[in-house]
């Protein structure tokens, strides 16, 4: 491509809402251009990007056996009335109405519509498994669309479903998909780690993340120390505590604590390790139909996890509540224990069941008991995982320790089990001729996010690094003096031999000042810029390598062997 006909409108200025820098850099790079909130039009360089992206994705999917399909974008209410989820999506769901007043929804993603299109397709177990994927725009009415194509309302994704007849079937498919993701960003030259995730009410161990690493990213994961594991927060898990402090001895008993309300409080006041005492963190927890307030019990020195507190109680959605709300509902604030439920439901946190030695609030102001035992509570309460990992606890698999880091989650893959099918009563006949539901896994991979997630990883102060499966153009090859005849030849020689030899390049051929068009070519961030100045009259040019940030000096006849070189390393 020639840039002086290329469309790369590159600026100075990055978009003012623009803090990452992904953001940032494709904005002013020319790749992206922003129509409204959350809405983004791709300009060339972007497309070639995309397209790179699908292509390796079609490949790695070709491998596995998958087929691509392609499903509308607009999709019928019915469906996601028959699933259920036109209330679980909620406001993400676009709706609107025809001429003929039929509703119906912009796809968010698209279960429902694939589950669709194999019920009464498929009808043996003959003809299992299958899996269907396609590379579509979604459109997710996100309440809070940000970071550029991070988190669109509008964005591409590469959505992939498949049906089974065994949930042996399933996990064997749900492997081999693991796999090609894997493949598919080590070819795009990205770091990154595959997460237990959350699975939603569905629950089990069916649900991975593939996160890319980046301290921008939105997501906090656990790892381990010792082993492979790591966990999305939202989801992971630890041993038992590898050392508990010292247990206060104390007999059952209310004690007058006068205005002693929180943990910090409660701790110095009876001189004890926040570990026995026991924290309650009211919630208002939003279900399809209406709300209610929640209490959660977890130990004093440990937070409540959001996504695992929604879980644990099959709720929409958790919301905080007024001290006033708690007060109507009969509830003593900052004196709130797990041993009367009559006035809220309560969920304990499960490192809580039979916890012996413990303090809490007594449901009465200004007092607490000490020395509770909650075994007494251990047939009649509801336990579940309430409480967030923290860093320094220890792996559930090995004695490593877990620490955080931050994640881009670009990759979701999911054991959906039969949730859908039943819904949408998609069935086959197996062995024995019985009506059975499909089995299914979902495997969602956010490409417009990839795009993204590529430059949060490979960035500097002057702009993209692109890796090379990803890169819109792998060389750029530059002149300093558009007047020097010389120079002039020599690009368009390298231009011309570098396309024969099917490497992506781009010759800037435009005429600007030399520090402008550099500037360009960091900013925009091709791998490798071969640069022909006045250094050429002693026979030399130079190659700038991006990610090295290396100038190499070469002699003019072996450029091209050079720069062969180091697309191929
Ligand atoms: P998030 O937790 O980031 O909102 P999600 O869990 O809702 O994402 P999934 O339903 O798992 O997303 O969708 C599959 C993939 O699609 C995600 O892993 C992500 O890469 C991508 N994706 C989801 N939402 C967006 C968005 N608003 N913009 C860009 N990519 C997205
Ligand atoms: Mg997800």
């Amino acid at each position: 491509m020639r840039r002086s006909r290329a469309f790369i409108p590159t600026v100075k200025e990055a978009p003012s809402d623009a803090t990452l820098a992904s953001h940032v850099y494709l904005s002013r790079a020319g790749f992206i251009s922003q129509v409204a909130s959350g809405l983004y039009s791709y300009m060339p360089l972007a497309k070639i990007v995309i397209k790179k992206i699908e292509n390796i994705i079609n490949e790695e999917m070709a491998r596995v056996g998958a087929q691509e399909v392609e499903l509308s974008f607009v999709t019928p209410a019915e469906l996601w009335a028959e699933s259920g989820r036109i209330e679980k999506f909620g406001k993400e769901l676009l709706r609107f109405k025809d001429r003929k007043e039929n509703l119906f929804v912009l796809g968010p993603t698209h279960e429902e519509m694939m589950v669709d299109l194999v019920r009464n397709r498929i009808t043996s177990y003959k003809n299992l498994p299958l899996n269907l994927y396609q590379i579509k725009t979604k459109f997710r009415d996100e309440a809070r669309p940000r970071f550029g194509l991070m988190r669109g309302r509008e964005f591409i994704m590469k959505d992939g479903y498949s049906f089974h007849a065994s949930y042996e079937d399933l996990d064997r498919e749900f492997d081999a998909m693991e796999a090609a993701y894997k493949r598919v960003l080590t070819r795009l030259g990205l770091d990154f780690r595959i997460v237990e995730a959350d699975s939603g009410a569905i629950g089990g161990t069916g649900s991975k993340e593939l996160m890319v690493l980046a301290d921008s990213g939105e997501d906090t994961i656990a790892v381990c120390s010792k082993c492979e594991y790591g966990a999305n927060v939202e989801a992971a898990k630890r041993s038992e505590r590898a050392s508990i402090p010292k247990a206060p001895k104390a007999e059952f008993n209310k004690f007058f604590t006068p205005n002693i309300k929180s943990i910090e409080e409660l701790s110095e006041f009876f001189k004890v390790d926040s570990y026995y005492t026991i924290k309650s963190v009211a919630k208002r927890v939003i279900y399809e139909e209406g709300s209610e307030i929640v209490l959660f019990f977890i130990r004093g020195c440990d937070t409540l996890q959001k996504v695992k507190a929604i879980n644990a109680t099959d709720a929409l959605d958790i919301a905080d509540v007024s001290e006033e709300e708690l007060v109507e509902a009969g509830l003593v604030p900052g004196f709130m224990g797990p041993l009367d439920q009559t006035k809220a439901k309560h969920v304990i946190d499960i490192d809580l069941k039979n916890a012996m030695d413990m303090i809490c609030g007594a449901n009465e102001s200004d007092y607490h008991y000490t020395g509770v035992n909650l075994s007494v509570i251990s047939e009649v309460a509801y336990f579940a995982d309430l409480a967030e990992v923290n860093e320094g606890d220890v792996c559930p698999y090995c004695d490593g320790t877990l620490s955080f880091t931050k994640g881009i989650e670009v990759g979701h893959i999911f054991k959906l089990g039969t949730k859908y099918s039943e819904a949408l009563k998609a069935e086959y006949l197996d062995e024995n001729g019985k009506t059975t539901p499909f089995i299914m896994g979902t495997y969602g991979m956010g490409v417009s996010r990839l795009v993204a997630a590529i430059i949060e990883q490979h960035h500097d102060e002057r702009g993209c690094i692109w890796t090379k499966e990803s890169a819109p153009y792998m060389v750029n090859v530059m002149f300093s003096n558009i007047k020097d005849e010389a120079q002039v030849a020599l690009a368009e020689e390298l231009y011309a031999e570098l396309q024969k030899n099917h490497v992506s390049v781009m010759i800037d051929d435009r005429k600007e000042r030399f520090g402008f068009k550099m500037n360009d070519a960091e900013l925009i961030g091709f791998p490798f810029t071969i640069i022909i100045g006045k250094e050429l009259e002693n026979g030399k040019v130079e190659i700038l390598d991006r990610a090295k940030n290396e100038k190499i000096s070469v002699e003019r006849d072996d450029v091209f062997i050079k720069i062969m070189e180091l697309i191929k390393r």
